[in-house]
């Protein structure tokens, strides 16, 4: 569960998702969200 940056609402599941793996690091799983209260979209890490 990530908050929206723009109204603070918390959203639950990711639009989208995709994996980030940046040469010798751990890979990390980003997730798009898209707000259902006032529509912004944002990205956040997934754990
Ligand atoms: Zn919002």
């Amino acid at each position: 569960m990530v908050k929206c940056p723009k109204c603070g609402k918390d959203v639950a599941k990711p639009t989208k998702t995709w994996k980030l793996a940046p040469k010798g690091k751990k890979a990390i799983n980003i997730g798009l969200y898209k707000c259902p209260s006032c529509g912004a979209f944002f990205r956040a890490a997934i754990k």
